[in-house]
């Protein structure tokens, strides 16, 4: 049991020192920032699509290990996907970090090595780190899409 637990904090920790598409996207067309005070961690996501398809993405900022772990591992993962599947791709990572932590460990199978994030469901105040790079993501598409503009 433990080393299970050692071998997800070791993922998260690789993400952390070598973030992967930790850079700026030139010509990006979608932009935001994110701030989670709690923690004090800030992200920069810049994507550019290409009709509804993702299709580059980075971040910048400066975050904690499960900030720019979850940063690093949503942006491998929605590379190349269109944004419902993106959506719902967060439903089902919110409902896995925000579930009690004796519920079922059963995921659905799209969230793919984002189960390594699980964990942070025994700890209500890191939901927030692993939520941000999606709730900037979000915010970043919303910038610039005049249907949504009105809500
Ligand atoms: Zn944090």
């Amino acid at each position: 049991m433990s080393s299970i637990k050692d071998l997800y904090q070791q993922v998260i920790f690789d993400h952390y020192r070598r973030p992967h598409n930790f850079h700026e996207i030139p010509g990006a067309d979608h932009s935001a920032e994110g701030h989670n005070p709690l923690c004090g961690d800030r992200v920069k996501l810049e994507l550019s699509l290409e009709n509804d398809v993702v299709k580059e993405v980075g971040f910048l900022g400066d975050g904690c290990a499960i900030t720019t772990a979850s940063a690093s591992m949503m942006t491998d993962i929605i590379k190349g996907k269109t944004i419902s599947q993106v959506e719902e791709l967060f439903q089902h990572f919110h409902r896995m970090v925000s579930s009690s932590p004796g519920e079922s460990a059963t995921w659905p199978s799209d969230l793919g090595k984002l189960t390594v994030l699980a964990g942070v469901r025994e700890f209500p105040a890191r939901v927030k780190c692993a939520t941000l790079p999606w709730r900037t993501l979000f915010a970043a598409l919303r910038q610039g899409d005049e249907t949504s503009t009105a809500e």
